[in-house]
Parts: structure tokens; sequence; C-alpha cells
């Protein structure tokens, strides 16, 4: 036996809870708006989807020409199901497939104007309209869906595929399980409408939310990387270089071996070929720190042209050889193409931390033995025990 719950008559409306979707979803799309022009989130789709939402709400609630709304919440609902797909893949930073979606979109529009117009069925509008939101939003959920991995982001797929089966559920259930009125003037107070009123107050209203809070989780996200990073280099800066220290090993570091780089004379490069190709010269270093660093532990950019490298469980000869290694192939660029007319050096100062010493203070000896390998004549790699020793040959032959 089929029920008759689309039917206007078959439901009395005593309470007028129907103005809650579109107030709610107006206040989430105009803080969506701020957030986008306060430049939080990237992606203004979100305030285009949920404006669009509510503006759906209150075109199939209050008395208009029938036929007109019939149309025209339709047309906004899918429209809305593609902002939130264009939202959640910015948020994922996944290709947007804009035109297969805008083939889909326009496709739909026919249906539809087919269905309301020429056929002028209410089932078969709603039906049109559930199916291809579900289908729309469905697609960007499953492009997304293995991109999600901090537990809001996961929030955020969850509560985008609750309104997808919501849309499925309904779009089975008032289709085949019921005896629907086809009639347009029926919908406002339809068992339908008050349907989808209850579940997007119950459960659907967890999606806007979700995604107001991964927008933001991302933009803090966001926010954090670029004050750790060095704009110009790629690398940690200095902040970002001790925050990476005690995310990875908490209070104290293990033993392991800290290398400080600095170019040779670049004073002169600054002074003799100006200041962007002094930056060129600094970025170069990065790159090949990057490479032969990076796979064995943390750098940064510790300032100017300086850079500071810290190797988890490296011995001093490990540490000297990978520092050999950095040196060596910086020296052996082509530097006619980053508009030198001389080979740009560097020196380096290796010391080594023990489980329980203080890395600042491991820095600190890594860089007496920089000033050593300058003194030495530049170009070259300096231990700190190298260091100390010939500060005490120095000195004895001093005293001597
Ligand atoms: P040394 O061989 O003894 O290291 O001599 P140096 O000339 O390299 O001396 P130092 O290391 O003190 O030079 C640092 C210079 O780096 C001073 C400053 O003008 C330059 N510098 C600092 N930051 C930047 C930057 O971001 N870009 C450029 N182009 N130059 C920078
Ligand atoms: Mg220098
Ligand atoms: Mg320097």
């Amino acid at each position: 036996m089929k029920y008759d719950i689309l039917a206007g008559q078959s439901y009395e409306r005593k309470f007028d809870y129907f103005f809650i979707p579109p107030v709610l979803f107006t206040i989430v799309s105009l803080t969506f708006l701020l957030l986008w022009h306060l430049k939080v989130t990237p992606a203004w789709q979100w305030a285009a989807g949920f404006a669009q939402t509510a503006l759906g709400f209150v075109l199939s609630t209050f008395p208009l020409e029938p036929f007109f709304a019939a149309f025209a919440s339709g047309l906004v609902f899918i429209g809305a199901a593609y902002c939130y797909g264009s939202g959640l893949m910015a948020h994922f930073r996944v290709q947007t497939r804009r035109a297969p979606r805008l083939v889909f979109l326009s496709v739909y529009s026919g249906l539809l104007a087919l269905c309301v117009y020429w056929q002028q069925s209410l089932v078969a509008q709603l039906f049109l309209t559930d199916a291809g939101f579900a289908l729309l939003l469905g697609w960007s959920v499953c492009l997304v869906v293995r991109k999600a991995s901090r537990p809001i982001d996961i929030a955020l797929v969850v509560t985008t595929s609750i309104v997808v089966l919501d849309s499925v559920v309904r779009v089975i259930f008032f289709t085949f399980f019921t005896n629907s009125s086809n009639d347009f003037g029926d919908f406002a107070s339809s068992f339908y409408n008050l349907e989808v009123t209850v579940t997007t107050i119950t459960i659907c209203m967890f999606f806007p939310f979700t995604a107001l809070g991964a927008s933001a989780t991302a933009a803090i996200e966001r926010h954090r990387q670029a004050a750790e990073t060095d704009e110009l280099s790629g690398l940690l800066n200095r902040r970002g270089f001790w925050d990476a220290m005690s995310n990875n090993f908490g209070r104290s570091t293990p033993q392991g071996s800290v290398i400080v780089f600095d170019i040779d004379h670049f004073k002169r490069v600054n002074d003799t070929y100006g200041h962007s190709v002094g930056d060129r010269v600094i970025r170069s270093l990065a790159q090949e720190i990057s490479r032969l660093i990076i796979p064995f532990g943390h750098a940064a950019r510790f300032g100017g042209e300086e850079f500071v490298a810290f190797l988890p469980r490296s011995s001093v000869a490990e540490a000297r050889a990978i520092a050999e290694l950095v040196r060596a192939s910086f020296a052996a660029k082509d530097w006619r193409t980053h508009g030198l007319t001389y080979t740009a050096t560097i020196s380096c100062g290796v010391s080594f931390k023990e489980a329980e010493a203080d890395l600042g203070q491991a820095i600190d000896r890594a860089d007496a033995a920089l000033y050593a390998a300058k003194a030495g004549g530049r170009n070259r790699v300096m231990t700190e025990e190298i260091a100390s020793a010939s500060t005490t040959i120095d000195t004895q032959r001093a005293v001597g």
C-alpha cells in the first residue's frame, strides 16, 4: 500500500519552523562571505552554496507562483550542490572538473524545465532535483574522499555524505513508496517539505558547521606554515626549526650532529651584482641543502645567508661528509648562469650533540667551528674538534 504523504491536505502546518533552515543557512552564508573577504578561506563557493540553499527553502516554502517556484527552487538547489562541490574540491585542492559538471548542470536544467512546464509533475520535479543534487554532490565527495586526513576534514566528508544520502533516501521513498500529489500548489504544506525541513534542522545542519570548522582549521594551518617557513628559500625559518624540534622530539632532542652553513664573501655578491642575484645565490644553497640534508634531518634558514641543520643520530664523521657534499655541489654549480663571474663557495661548521645536551649550545659550537673555517681560508668544512685543536695549537704557538 502506498501512503499519500506528498499531498498538502494530508498535513496541516501548525508551527512555522520552516523559517529555520533559510535563516540558519543565510547566517552560515554570511559567515563564509566574511571569512572569504578576510581571506581566511579561499573558496567563495561555500558562501554561494549556502545562500542558494537558503533561497531554495524560501522559494519552495512561501506562496509564489507554483510553476516558477518549482523551477527556480530546482535550479537553486542544484546550483547549491555545484557550489558545495566546488568548495569541497577547493578545500581539498582537487582539480575542480568544471566543464563536465557544467554540462551536467545544463542537461539537468533542460530536464527540469520539461518536468515543470511540459509534464507538469511535482513528483518528477522533486525526483529530478533530489537525484541531481545527490549525483552532483556525491560525485565531488568521491573525488575528495581520499584526501581527507585531518579529523575535521573526515567529519566534513562524512557530513557531506549524509547530505547526499538524505537526498538518495528521499528520492527513493517519495518516488516509489508514496502516492504523491502532482500539484505544485501542494508543495509548501506537504510532508515532503516537512521532511526536508526536519532532516535539515536535525542532521544536515552538521554540514555547514563542519564546513566552517574545516575552513577555519585549514586557514590556521596555512598561517602557521607561513609563519614557520622562510619565503625566499622555502625552508623552515628559525621559529619553524625550533617548532619542528619540539614536535618531533619533545623536550629532549636525541644525540646527533649540527651543521651551520654560511656563504663566503656574500656581501661582495650583493655589492657587485645586486640584491636579486644575491637572493638567487641564497636560493641555490637552499636547494642543495634541501636535496642533500632533508633526507637525513632538519634544516632551516636562520637568517641572512646562514643555514642550520640538525641530523639526528648522525656522527660527526657522517655530518662532515654530508656538509662536504653540500659544499662541493654548491661550488660546482654553473655560476655564470646565475649571473656571477666567479665561483660562489660556502664554509661549514660541524658539532656533535649528546642526547641530554642543549641543541642551542651545539649550534653555538658549530658556529664557532664555522668561524674557524672562515679563518682557515673559507670554502671548507670544519668540525668542532679540529677547530678547537687548531685553536689550542695557535695558542701554544703564541705562548711559545
Ligand atoms: P663571510 O665570508 O665572512 O661570511 O663574509 P660575508 O660577506 O658573507 O659576511 P656575512 O656572512 O656577515 O654577510 C651577510 C650579508 O648577507 C649581509 C647582508 O647584506 C646579506 N643578506 C642578508 N640577508 C639577505 C637576503 O635576504 N638577501 C640578500 N641578497 N642578501 C642578504
Ligand atoms: Mg657569509
Ligand atoms: Mg653570514
